[in-house]
């Protein structure tokens, strides 16, 4: 089989449908080279050998021929030999895999060099400095990634050597320097690993190789997988591709560029560069780039020159070579490029990471550029990504004590205790603490603190640095290289002109602006802007399953309304018991020895449901409001702690011994298949009534108060058919004697949350006006998992890969879903008119909406922050 995919000019094998095979960089490597854009050749080594790599950890005798036939290739197109001669060839060596983990694997550039090879160079390129720089930087790079240095040791040589020189940049050592450095790079890494470095080009090649597929497996791309829901058998391809040289001198840089602003998504060319540099420099922060042109400035007195007056000439070839790729690729890409004497390459293009603002922008843009269509743009952006749009923001009212200013890496407001360390980031979250992660820069090695933390703050690197890449991947505020702040992580200090802040000490950062502010600001909630009222509004156009929400108060029902939601499809009435003043009331219905007790209990409850159910008819005027009836065993609102259930015996006027008595008598061993649901109804049918009394007087006086009302009434839990047959029964002579002459419409229908619902469907809707799905109830039923312990262990059956992910979070379409469609098919065979919807959490998750989509359900419901989620998630399912 075919382990190995050439690009060149003269021969190239993949493109940009093949990111399976060869990786995201692969394969847009290879469509970069049949375009004929300016692109190094090389050769891709796939994500298959990857794999089959990790099984074998060798590699087999085909992987290894393609290998040599693929570098001859690169050398006839170079002119170049690999190893030798007078003009040698030399190799970057790259992870890549199907989609981009930022910095989280390995990467080796001037693959080739030794004592020879070194002599060729410097003689070829005439410039000795140059080429004993990339032999140090080769051997520094190595030495990390292939042979398990610490990438301190070597760095902190090359530290001291510029002290005791007195210069504070690399850019001041000169080939004498760089030549000792080599002597004592070679000598460390001996006495360190007890090997010698490598020095024929073919095994340093392999070995690279190798430890790029290793990577595949290191801690931090492990952790990065976890966070991003990557597959850990996806392996990663590596990219072998003939070097270019951004540090042969001053007519020589290299740079990474936004097609557009990837904080905001304006339409502006966006970038950073360094002269005589190689790439690494700026994706890894180590020194502060410049701006590419006039509009990459965020600050106006910075005083270096922009690419574009630089070099005008490679600066104009790169814009035209960005139009191009944006409207092939139709998307805002990312492109790292290099200028080697004056002459421009391609060493990268993809899709870029962007923020859920930029990325609406961006889609709203493109269509009305002509270059997407309304559902190509609604396919780009991740319903989850929404999540970060609707990100607290500064309250702009509050003083803000402004202490240092960096740049806007990643917007929204975080504030919370500084840390150091991302250990300590992480540590501190578990215990609840709020932390803001502040370092000097970032490494991959932070993912976990910065996934951990409310926003990230760094004191050097660009916008493009590996912190502000992979904060706004992650929706986190973010402010990178403020260079007012000395951080010194070792004494876990942070110093700010002449004020000294340690860890522990609050401050809060706004990313949109990049200011660092002392203490705790105040935020406020996200606010809808046009962009997203147009985008969102393709959304509706395009999708045909509704969306409601699950809301309990006016409040949030408001909140749901704003976020486009089309009614209420699941209100919890049981979190409305919880409120001090009624849960008392609650006590005393629950230990009522008789009818008459418990429904003088449940008189004092009437009033405050009744007001509930008027604020939120009020607030979905005109639209459905689906109530649910009273579900969780009655065990969950007895008193716990002995004050409180003093303070009940005394309400009602019992001894504090009957108060015990009852709670040891209410104990279940399963209350969630126990006295619950419409089982409390069947038996105790006066709460039930109650509540319905309430919702038909909250109507019917609002009614009077000119609002549309359309309650929905829901019973929860039935198993049978019967249990319906009665309690519809019950429910709407309640409701005939309560509405008296007045005309009152209202639907009454059942939750479907048991297995055996769902197989009686049939039977159940002919009791039905609407079945809505507690999925759930249904999943941890369905399965026998219970939803309240299952956490404990469905961690490692979903790393094991025993099931595909939660299924309390997403849907498990082959068996749970199974159950929801049949029983929607059985439902509708039996009653033309029922309606169908789901209101358990998989409203609100994209796949699952999917799949609601396609058997046909009327509605999703989910929580007023999700709304928006769903309903692009339900344009998408028809596209
Ligand atoms: C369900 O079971 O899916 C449901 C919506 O009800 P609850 O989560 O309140 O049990
Ligand atoms: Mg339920």
């Amino acid at each position: 089989s075919k382990w190995v995919y050439s690009f060149s000019k003269e021969k190239t094998e993949g493109n940009k449908d093949m990111k399976n095979l060869l990786g995201g960089k692969g394969a847009n490597l290879a469509e970069m080279s049949s375009l004929g854009l300016p692109v190094p050749p090389g050769f891709t080594v796939t994500t298959e050998a990857c794999i089959d790599y990790q099984k074998t950890k060798s590699f087999n005798d085909d992987i290894k021929k393609q290998v040599e036939e693929a570098l001859k290739l690169v050398e006839s197109s170079t002119g170049k030999t690999f190893g030798g001669g007078d003009n040698p060839l030399l190799f970057s060596v790259r992870s890549g895999a199907r989609v981009s983990m930022p910095g989280m694997m390995d990467t080796v550039l001037n693959l080739g060099l030794n004592d020879e090879t070194v002599e060729a160079l410097s003689k070829k390129s005439d410039n000795e400095r140059f080429a004993w720089d990339s032999y140090r930087r080769f051997i520094q790079m190595y030495a990390n990634v292939v042979m398990g240095m610490s990438h301190s040791l070597l760095e902190s040589t090359l530290e001291d050597l510029k002290e005791a020189k007195g210069v504070d940049s690399d850019t001041k050592l000169d080939a004498k320097d760089f030549k000792n450095l080599v002597k004592v790079y070679k000598q460390i890494i001996a006495q360190e690993t007890g090997k010698k470095f490598p020095t024929d080009p073919m095994e340093q090649l392999w070995l690279a190789i190798e430890a790029v597929f290793g990577s595949w497996d290191n801690p931090r791309a492990i952790k990065y997988r976890q966070l991003n829901g990557i597959p850990g058998d996806w392996g990663t391809a590596v990219n072998v591709q003939a070097m270019v040289f951004g540090n042969m001198g001053d007519d020589c840089a290299t740079g990474v560029c936004f097609t557009r602003d990837p904080s905001n998504g304006e339409k502006k060319f966006f970038g950073e560069y360094l002269v005589n540099a190689q790439g690494e420099d700026v994706v890894a922060g180590i020194r502060t780039p410049a701006p590419i042109n006039e509009c990459s400035k965020n600050d106006s007195n910075r005083s270096e020159k922009t690419l574009e007056e630089y070099m005008p000439k490679a600066f104009a070839e790169l814009t035209d070579l960005y139009q191009q790729l944006e409207k092939h690729y139709k998307d805002m890409q990312d492109i790292e490029f290099t200028i080697e004497a004056n002459k421009l390459y391609l060493l990268q293009t993809r899709n870029g990471k962007r923020t859920a603002a930029a990325a609406l922008k961006i889609a709203v843009n493109l269509e009305e550029e002509g270059i997407v269509t309304k559902e190509e743009a609604l396919m780009q952006i991740d319903p989850e990504a929404l999540n970060q749009l609707l990100h607290p923001r500064l309250d702009p009212d509050a003083t803000k004590n402004i202490i240092a200013k960096g740049l806007p890496a990643s917007p929204g407001a975080g504030a919370g205790k500084i840390v150091f360390h991302s250990d300590d980031a992480t540590s501190m979250h578990e215990n609840g603490v709020k932390v803001i992660l502040v370092r000097q820069e970032t490494s991959p090695e932070d993912i976990a603190g910065m996934a951990a933390a409310q926003a990230i703050l760094t004191a050097r690197g660009g916008m493009t640095s590996h912190a502000a890449v992979v904060a706004r991947g992650m929706g986190k505020p973010c402010v990178a290289g403020c260079s007012e702040i000395l951080v010194d992580s070792k004494n876990r200090t942070m110093i700010v002109g002449d004020k000294k802040y340690v860890e522990g000490d609050f401050i809060t950062l706004d990313g949109g602006t990049g200011e660092v502010i002392e203490g705790e600001v105040p935020t406020l909630d996200a606010e809808i802007n046009a962009d997203f009222a147009k985008f969102m509004a393709w959304a509706d156009e395009i999708r045909t399953l509704r969306v409601r929400t699950n809301a309990d108060n006016p409040e949030d029902s408001e909140t749901a309304v704003k976020f486009g939601a089309e009614g209420i499809g699941l209100c919890r009435t049981e979190h409305m018991f919880f409120e001090p003043e009624r849960i008392l009331a609650v006590r005393e219905m629950i230990f009522a020895d008789s009818t008459s007790h418990r429904e003088k209990a449940l008189k004092k409850l009437l009033p405050y449901q009744k007001e509930d159910f008027k604020g939120i008819f009020k607030a979905l005027d005109g639209k459905p409001v689906n109530i649910r009836l009273l579900d969780p065993p009655l065990h969950e609102f007895l008193p716990h702690e002995l004050e409180d259930k003093k303070e009940l015996a005394e309400y009602i006027d019992v001894e504090l011994k009957t108060i015990e008595e009852g709670c040891e008598r209410l104990h279940e061993f399963n209350p969630m298949l126990g006295h619950r649901g419409c089982r409390l109804g069947i038996t105790y049918p006066e709460i039930y009534t109650m509540q319905v009394t309430a919702i038909t007087q909250a109507a019917l006086e609002s009614i009077d108060e000119g609002v549309d009302v359309r309650p929905e009434i829901m019973i929860p839990l039935v198993a049978t058919a019967k249990e319906l047959s009665i309690l519809r029964e019950i429910l709407v002579a309640t409701i005939e004697q309560v509405r008296g002459d007045k005309e009152f419409n209202y639907k009454l229908g059942t939750m479907i949350e048991l297995p055996r619902a769902a197989i009686t469907a049939a039977d159940i809707a002919t009791h039905a006006d609407f079945f809505s799905f507690g999925t759930n109830d249904l999943t941890q039923t369905t399965f026998g998992l219970s939803r309240d312990d299952a956490g404990r262990f469905l961690t490692e059956y979903i790393s094991k890969s025993v099931l595909p992910s939660d299924p309390f979070v997403s849907l498990d379409q082959e068996g749970v879903g199974y159950l929801v469609k049949f029983a929607t098919e059985q439902g509708r065979n039996a009653n033309k008119e029922i309606h169908v919807g789901i209101c358990g959490e998989h409203g609100g998750e994209p796949k699952s909406i999917d799949f609601c989509h396609r058997i046909g359900l009327d509605y999703v419901s989910c929580s007023p922050y999700r709304v928006p989620i769903a309903r692009l998630a339900a344009a998408q399912a028809v596209i």
